[in-house]
């Protein structure tokens, strides 16, 4: 009997379909696991909302889930961005999420996503927003997104003739600079900044932060002065308007 039944097991591991059934079984508990989590992340959004959400600046800033690492981040940048321009932000009744995943549910229904951290602002949302993923880099982003948020109440200064021209000029070091500091390669960093926003919303990262690092910000300013004289300029008249 005990002979019997090995056969028929053996029988039974040798048919396809026992294959076929644990795969399917495979899938649907992959799905069921990843719907399972969404579903504890978002009631874990909406726990937020009203209990936990840290307020800055009155009703500015709402911070969702993220270490106090990435809070902290973000928290530096703004006194390195220009005071003017949060206060723009600010009577703008602009946000900023700050969230530890890019797959965090998101209240608005924003189409594109990006790895690290987006500015929102359009047809969508009643407000601008800036969201952070990362926490680690958070004061970095943090800078790089109020770059948008800059760009974007200036009508789309980075693609104006002008600033299209120092980009053919100078983005190309950019994109080096990066490579030769960074685990990502060339061909991945061109993809992220080799836009016209994307080059304005990182140098003005680096106009705000790179004194930071002195050493590296001033091998920037040296191998991109014009988009630095651009900067410096634009933000220098921005800040004569911006206080008044
Ligand atoms: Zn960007």
């Amino acid at each position: 009997m005990n002979k019997k039944r090995k056969t028929r097991i053996e029988k039974c591991l040798a048919s396809p379909e026992i294959y076929y059934s644990l795969l399917v079984f495979l899938m649907f508990l992959c799905v069921f696991l990843a719907y399972t989590t969404y579903q504890a992340r978002a009631e874990r959004w909406e726990m937020l909302q009203p209990r936990e959400l840290v307020k800055y600046h009155e009703n500015l800033f709402f911070y969702g889930d993220i270490s106090d690492e990435g809070l902290q981040g973000h928290l530096d940048s703004l006194v390195y961005i220009p005071d003017w321009l949060v206060n723009h932000f600010y009577n703008a009744g602009g946000n900023v999420y700050l969230s530890d995943t890019m797959f965090f549910p998101q209240p608005n229904n924003i189409p594109e996503r990006r790895a690290w951290g987006m500015f929102w602002a359009g047809n969508d949302v009643d407000a601008p927003e800036i969201w952070i993923y990362q926490d680690r880099y958070a004061k970095f982003i943090s800078a790089h997104e109020f770059g948008h948020y800059l760009d974007f109440i200036l009508g789309t200064a980075s693609e104006s003739e002008a600033f299209v021209e120092l980009f053919e000029k100078e983005h190309e070091f950019f994109l080096r600079f990066y490579e030769e500091r960074s685990v990502l390669s060339y061909s991945v960093l061109s993809n992220a900044f080799s836009t016209y926003d994307e080059y304005f919303a990182e140098f003005f990262a680096w106009y705000c932060l790179g004194h930071l690092n002195k050493n590296l910000y001033s091998t920037l300013i040296d191998k991109c002065p014009e988009t630095h004289v651009y900067f410096d300029e634009l933000l220098t008249k921005l800040e004569i308007i911006g206080n008044h």
